[in-house]
C-alpha cells in the first residue's frame, strides 16, 4: 500500500468515526438523522474499503443498518463467550465474540 493509499484509509477511517459519533449525539432528538449518518459511514467504508472497527459495529445493526442504543431499540444479552445484539427494528440477532482480554488470557496457559 502506497502512501497515498494510507493516508487515504487513515482519513477514511477518521470519517467513519465521526459519523458514527455524531449518529450516537443526534439519536435521542432525531433518529432519523443518525441512522443518516450511519448510512454514510458505511458507505464511505465500502468505497475506501476501510474496515469498520469492531466497537463501532456495535453501533449499528447489520441487517436494517439503524443505530443502535442498548435499552432503546436495542437489547444486549450475554451468552457463554459472545454478546447478543437483538434489534428491535428488524427483530435480527447480531452475535460478537467476547472480549479480547479472554483469549490472550487462554493462550498464556
Ligand atoms: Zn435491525
Amino acid at each position: 500500500m502506497g502512501i497515498f493509499r494510507a493516508k487515504q484509509k487513515y482519513i477514511a477511517r477518521e470519517r467513519v468515526k465521526q459519523l458514527i459519533s455524531f449518529a450516537e449525539k443526534v439519536f435521542s432528538k432525531d433518529p432519523k438523522l443518525a441512522n443518516h449518518y450511519i448510512d454514510l459511514a458505511r458507505r464511505v467504508a465500502m468505497k475506501t474499503r476501510v474496515r469498520i472497527p469492531p466497537e463501532l459495529k456495535k453501533r449499528f445493526c447489520k441487517h436494517c443498518y439503524v443505530f443502535l442504543q442498548p435499552g432503546v431499540n436495542c437489547r444486549v444479552r450475554t451468552r457463554n463467550d459472545k454478546v447478543v445484539y437483538y434489534c428491535l427494528n428488524c427483530k435480527e440477532y447480531m452475535r460478537f465474540p467476547f472480549l479480547k482480554e479472554k483469549k490472550l488470557r487462554k493462550r498464556k496457559t
